[in-house]
């Protein structure tokens, strides 16, 4: 039982480090958010599944993005 809490305090990370990590999350996002429709299993209304776990990667990626910011803006 020993899980870690406050691991970003316990990591020290640096408010630079908080805004280099959003930098990074961008680029990730970037690259995994699926384009319209440029594999041949997507159709016009239903992604395939690569791409719709993409897609949910992105999001992912992005929501934590904008936990950051707030932190960032935060304190
Ligand atoms: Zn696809």
């Amino acid at each position: 039982m020993t899980a870690p809490t406050g691991g970003l305090t316990r990591a020290g990370l640096t408010l630079a480090d908080l805004g280099e990590l959003a930098n990074a999350l961008d680029d990730a996002a970037a690259y995994r958010e699926p384009g319209n429709g440029h594999c041949p299993d997507c159709t016009k209304t239903e992604m395939c599944d690569d791409h719709a776990g993409d897609q949910e990667a992105a999001g992912s990626y992005r929501r934590l993005r904008a936990r950051l910011s707030e932190m960032e803006a935060g304190e």
